[in-house]
C-alpha cells in the first residue's frame, strides 16, 4: 500500500492543505478562507473540507494517509495537541488534535508555525543535509525554530527559540510582550512600520507620506521599503537600524547554538538588500570566532509554500529522521 501524508497550514485568514507522497512531494492542494470570525466549529469544518478536497482530487482514501501535520500559530501544546490561544483565531484551549482525529480517523500532529517552518526548511528547503540549524522568521513578529541533530527542539513546553523576545537593548522600545528592547521591537515588520510612521510624522520623510497619500496611518514596512528603494534617507536609515539590531540577535543565536546554518525567512526578507549586509557585519562583530567560523547564513528557499511544507514536515518528521 502506498503511504501518504497531509500537511495543513492554518493561518488567521486562510487554510492551505496539501497531500504529499512518501517523499514529501505535493500531489494535490486545497485552499479555503479560515473564516475565523465564525468561530471554532466553523474553522474546524473548513480544515476538514480542505482535507476531503485533496483526498478526493487525488483519489486517495484516508486509510492510506499515515499522518496529518498541522502548523498553527500559538501558543500551543504540541504534546497534548491543544491550541492554548491565539490573537487571530477565536479559540481558547481547543483540543485540536483530538477533534481532528475523531472527525477523520487520521493520526494527527500539531506544531507551532515557526517550528513547522524550521522543519520545512530543514527537510525541503535551504537546510537539506544540515543536521544543526536555526530558522528565524522576520515577519509581523519575529519567531524561530531550532533543529538539533536533525530533530526539532521544541523546549519542554514549546517555548524554545523565542528569538523575537530575546532582549537586544533593555533601554529599547516597548515590545508587545511587555518587556523593553526585544529583537521583535526593533526588527519586525510591525516595528519597522512604527518607526516609519514616527519618521513621517516628525517631517523626516516626504517620500513615505507621498506613497501613503499623506495618510500617516497607512505607512507600513512595505511603504518604508518602497521609499528606501527610491532613495529616501529616513526610510533607508530605518532598515539599517533594524539590520543592526537583527545582527546583534544573530550574534547571540550563533553564540548560543553553535549551528552550521542560520536560515532567514519571513516577509521582511523580501527587502533583505536594505538591511542584511548591516545585519551580517554586526553579527560578525558580535559572534565568537569559534562558532562564527563554521556558520552559514542563508535565505529561506520555500517562499510562500513554507507554511504548507512545514506542516508536511511535521507529519513526516519521524520518517525523515529515520531515513535521512
Ligand atoms: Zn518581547
Amino acid at each position: 500500500m502506498k503511504e501518504y501524508y497531509l500537511g495543513l497550514d492554518l493561518g488567521g485568514t486562510k487554510i492551505l492543505t496539501g497531500l504529499a507522497d512518501s517523499k514529501g512531494r505535493i500531489i494535490t492542494r486545497s485552499r479555503r478562507d479560515t473564516e475565523a470570525d465564525l468561530g471554532e466549529d466553523k474553522i474546524i469544518k473548513n480544515m476538514i473540507a480542505t482535507i476531503k478536497d485533496v483526498l478526493n482530487k487525488a483519489g486517495v482514501k484516508k486509510e492510506e494517509v499515515k499522518t496529518l501535520g498541522i502548523g498553527s500559530p500559538g501558543p500551543l501544546d504540541s504534546k497534548k495537541g491543544i491550541i492554548i490561544e491565539n490573537a487571530n483565531l477565536p479559540w481558547k484551549n481547543v483540543a485540536l488534535v483530538e477533534k481532528m482525529e475523531a472527525a477523520l480517523g487520521i493520526n494527527t500532529l500539531l506544531q507551532n508555525d515557526a517550528n513547522a517552518a524550521a522543519l520545512g526548511e530543514k527537510w525541503f528547503g535551504a537546510g537539506k543535509n544540515i543536521d544543526n540549524m536555526v530558522y528565524i522568521t522576520i515577519s509581523t513578529g519575529i519567531g524561530g525554530g531550532a533543529i538539533i541533530n536533525k530533530e526539532l527542539f521544541t523546549g519542554v513546553n514549546d517555548n524554545a527559540c523565542e528569538i523575537g523576545h530575546t532582549i537586544i537593548d533593555p533601554n529599547g522600545p516597548l515590545c508587545g510582550c511587555g518587556n523593553h528592547g526585544c529583537l521583535e521591537a526593533f526588527s519586525s515588520g510591525t516595528s519597522i512600520g512604527k518607526r516609519a510612521r514616527e519618521a513621517a510624522q516628525a517631517g523626516r520623510s516626504k517620500e513615505m507620506l507621498d506613497l501613503a497619500d499623506n495618510i500617516v496611518e497607512d505607512i507600513d514596512a512595505v511603504i518604508c521599503a518602497q521609499a528606501a528603494y527610491q532613495g529616501d534617507q529616513a526610510a533607508k536609515d530605518i532598515f539599517e537600524n533594524a539590520g543592526y539590531h537583527l545582527g546583534i540577535g544573530l550574534g547571540n543565536v550563533i553564540n548560543t547554538f553553535n549551528t552550521e546554518m542560520i536560515i532567514l525567512g519571513g516577509g521582511v526578507m523580501k527587502a533583505s538588500d536594505l538591511f542584511l549586509d548591516t545585519a551580517i557585519k554586526t553579527m560578525e562583530d558580535i559572534a565568537l570566532s569559534g562558532p562564527l567560523e563554521i556558520v552559514t547564513v542563508k535565505e529561506a528557499e520555500l517562499g510562500s509554500d513554507i507554511g504548507l511544507m512545514g506542516a508536511v514536515a511535521v507529519a513526516m518528521e519521524d520518517r525523515l529522521v529515520k531515513n535521512g
